[in-house]
């Protein structure tokens, strides 16, 4: 049975865009077993770190392990909603998430980002070593090995190109099938929620509060006017981490994505792309960047190559970001 399976080699094949939609009609649809919400979760995951990965296209599991715990803490702990699976078990995750709340004596209020980082890091262990059984071969079977190879001893996997390339052209539907099962999954071991209030709660499980550490970051060593118009930034007070591309797309806070902007261009930029001037002002900024110590030491920037943001910037227009912002420069 494939979900007990501990590595997996993907099959070495090429597939077509109608043999994935074929694999992924068949993971939405009632026929999968999913006695879990794991694998909407699990693709979530994957598609929050589509540009995280290595050039080999590797992904460690503490990287997809790290969203997918974060995705589960904020609905299951601090939104309160029930996991229970076909049996009427409370699924291993549920389970794993109330354990180390009360290890840890952390508040159930508290959402994932706010954990201090050195918890943080032993709830998302926790969860692999608790889960990684139950949740990688599960997708592999699903999609008879298409789509990833997968090692459970050295907590890696590995993506298809061909895979890989078709999450990149469908990143924005394929993001909304999945919140949308999960929405529809939660909604039938959560009496009183709505598919539409669920949703609006799995949309922004990953969105931080806060891009406070990366604009001390950013002003620390470099921007000390706005990436956009250039009108000086005085103080930190009212201005903006603006996510280049921006995070409804992305879905990640990477510190190549980030730059300060003043409140005037945050705002009308919104969920805008900026015109492709910026994106090559942006390349210069991050290899600027790259020469900076206390940077290059950053896991994300150690992955940045400047074809993932020209990736970015072209996938985000063939997945319907058309209106092109450019700021008012008076
Ligand atoms: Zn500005």
């Amino acid at each position: 049975m494939s979900h007990k399976l501990k590595v997996a080699e993907a099959r070495a094949e090429y597939i077509t865009e109608q043999d994935v939609w074929s694999h992924f009609n068949f993971i939405f649809s009632e026929k999968s077993k999913n006695s879990a919400s794991y694998k909407y979760a699990l693709v979530k995951s994957l598609l929050e770190n589509l540009y995280s990965v290595n050039e080999k296209l590797e992904l460690t599991y503490y990287q997809v392990f790290e969203s997918f715990t974060e995705i589960y803490w904020n609905l299951v702990i601090h939104h309160k909603l029930s996991q229970l699976n076909l049996q009427q078990k409370s699924a291993r995750i549920e389970t794993v998430l109330k354990e180390s709340l009360l290890k840890h004596h952390l508040n159930d209020q508290i959402i994932f980002e706010k954990i201090p980082d050195q918890i943080k890091i032993k709830i998302v262990k926790k969860v692999i070593t608790e889960c990684k059984n139950d949740v990688m071969g599960a997708l592999y079977g699903d999609t008879q090995g298409l789509i990833y190879s997968f090692d459970n001893y050295k907590r890696q996997l590995k993506l298809t190109p061909s895979f890989y390339s078709f999450m990149q052209r469908f990143q924005k539907v394929l993001m909304y099938l999945s919140n949308y099962h999960l929405a529809l999954f939660l909604e039938k071991y959560n009496s009183g929620s709505s598919t539409d209030g669920l949703l609006l709660k799995i949309e922004n499980v990953s969105k931080r509060k806060s891009l406070d550490k990366f604009y001390l970051l950013l002003a620390s060593v470099y921007q000390k006017e706005c990436f956009y118009c250039g009108n000086k930034i005085k103080s930190r007070k009212g201005n903006h981490v603006d996510h280049f591309i921006p995070w409804s797309f992305i879905q990640n806070d990477q510190l190549w994505n980030l730059v300060i902007a003043c409140v005037k261009c945050n705002t009308s930029k919104n969920n805008k792309l900026a015109d492709k001037e910026f994106l090559e002002k942006l390349i210069q900024r991050n290899n600027f960047l790259s020469l900076e110590e206390n940077i290059t030491q950053r896991v994300d920037m150690q992955l940045y190559v400047p074809k993932k943001l020209e990736d970015l910037y072209k996938y985000s227009r063939q997945n319907g970001y058309t209106d092109i912002w450019t700021p008012n420069r008076l």
